[in-house]
């Protein structure tokens, strides 16, 4: 078993490796990309969180500065597990071997990966603490933990409850189990899924939840069975007519879906949601998805400045607005208008601060990005739909902006957008991870 300390050995070796061959006048200056000798280091950058933000930046800053830089990505989980495609797994037809991918490929380019939980950061010192090994010095720092969950929102779902009322909303465990007690639903049993204020994590996510469920009960003829949504939100959040069509289409009298219902309380012996209104609904399986905030980390750093919430970014670097030098990712940062938290932005933004870090650690002046999005749903084992968006950075207003007439939803769903989606799904695991 490889530990983070072999891969420290590891690295002085490298690292011993890099300094002859820069004695030795390597071949630094006209090195390319990942087969280029190793340049001279110009400094070291720190990414925590291997997701889709974090090992986008990884990769890209190790790459782009032809190894110049000195990259750590350092993540608590062993392997990166996606959630996009995770609904599949509960809706029986993809498996967690399919979501689950190693980050070897990142330690065979030369990038320090750290099996490792960050415990405190020290802007001032840039100095990060961790679990297991001794404090690390940045001179860049990267923060994209994803989000964590308000559970204090929910009356009852203490530490206990929260064993077997499931939110699944971060891919791994959860996954397996919310899939047995999917599983173990008889005809006629109820699913209720509970979905918190946006903003939240992948806009259509739980609705393409809801038709994933529904497929799991009718592949099995549990036709009896019913799937309930709770949406705290006044509407459907993302592709609305393309759901509520598949609803009707695909799974007709299952899926019952009601807008503005915020569940404040769980009553785990009545199997029960109850709302801040007073309504109750009762379900076999209740699966809770609490309100969000950016990863405990970001917060614990003072890099939430924004509603208590989410961490406010410079959009030309992804610096954070509290501390310099460090930069903020993905789902934990306060989103641009209309600029959903999604695995595709968080890659976009990856690449948008590798970009940044490189041209300031080289002394020079960063470019303002463009971004786009694309999000896949399946509405059942086959067919899909998509939305899309891109944005661009707004001088005036120092934000991104959407691009007027960019992006769309598709007209409805096609199988041909099925092999779409897988195809994304495996280009955007392989742009991250190798
Ligand atoms: C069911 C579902 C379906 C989805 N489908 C799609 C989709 O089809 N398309 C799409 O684009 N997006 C989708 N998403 C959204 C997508 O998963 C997120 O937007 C994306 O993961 C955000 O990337 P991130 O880097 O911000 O966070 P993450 O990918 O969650 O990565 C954060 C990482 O940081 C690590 N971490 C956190 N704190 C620490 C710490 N202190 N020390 C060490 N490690 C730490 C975590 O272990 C984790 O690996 C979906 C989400 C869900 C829940």
């Amino acid at each position: 078993m490889t530990t983070a300390f072999d891969n420290r050995r590891g690295l002085l070796k490298a690292g011993a490796a890099t300094a002859a061959v820069a004695a030795a006048g390597g071949l630094a200056g006209c090195a390319t990309t990942d087969s280029a000798a190793p340049a001279k280091k110009i400094g070291r950058v720190i990414v925590i969180g291997g997701g889709y933000g974090g090992a986008t930046a990884a990769k890209y800053i190790n790459q782009w500065s032809n190894g110049a830089i000195e990259v750590y990505l350092i993540d608590r989980e062993r392997n990166f597990v996606s959630c996009p495609i995770s609904n599949l797994v509960l809706g029986g037809t993809q498996s967690m071997e399919t979501i689950t991918h190693s980050y070897a490929k990142l330690r065979e380019k030369g990038i320090i990966v750290l099996n490792d939980e960050v415990t405190a950061i020290d802007p001032a010192k840039k100095k990060i603490s961790l679990k297991k090994i001794a404090d690390l010095t940045y001179d860049r720092l990267v923060v994209s933990p994803g989000i964590d969950f308000n559970f204090n929102a929910i009356q009852g779902l203490n530490d206990e409850a929260q064993k077997t009322i499931l939110h699944s909303w971060k891919a791994g465990p959860q996954t397996v189990a919310l899939k047995a007690q999917l599983d173990a639903v008889p005809n006629g049993g109820v699913y209720v899924l509970s979905i918190p204020k946006a903003p939240y994590r992948c806009p259509p996510g739980p609705y393409e939840r809801a038709c994933q469920v529904a497929h799991l009960f009718k592949a099995k003829g549990n036709t009896k069975s019913k799937v309930i949504i709770m949406d705290a939100n006044p509407d459907i959040q993302s592709k609305k007519g393309l759901f509520m069509k598949a609803w009707a289409d695909l799974y007709p009298g299952m899926i019952e879906y009601n807008p503005n219902m915020v569940v404040n309380e769980l009553d785990i012996k009545g199997k029960r949601l109850v709302t801040e209104t007073g309504d109750k609904v009762r379900g076999d399986v209740l699966n809770v998805v609490p309100p969000h905030r950016a990863g405990n980390i970001a917060q614990a750093a003072g890099l939430v400045n924004v509603n208590n919430l989410w961490c406010g970014v410079d959009w030309v670097t992804m610096e954070s607005l509290v501390h310099k030098n460090i930069h903020v990712l993905g789902d934990a940062t306060f989103a641009a208008p209309a600029m959903p938290k999604s695995g595709h932005m968080a890659n976009q933004h990856g690449k948008a601060a590798a970009a940044a870090i490189v041209e300031l650690m080289n002394g020079r002046s960063p470019v303002a990005p463009m971004m786009a999005n694309t999000c896949y749903s399946f509405v059942d084992d086959k067919n899909v739909v998509h939305v899309a968006s891109v944005h661009a950075y707004d001088e005036k207003d120092k934000t991104m902006k959407t691009v007027a007439g960019s992006g769309g939803v598709s007209g409805r769903p096609t199988e041909i957008e099925g092999r779409f989606a897988m195809g994304w799904a495996r280009n955007i695991w392989a742009d991250m991870l190798t």
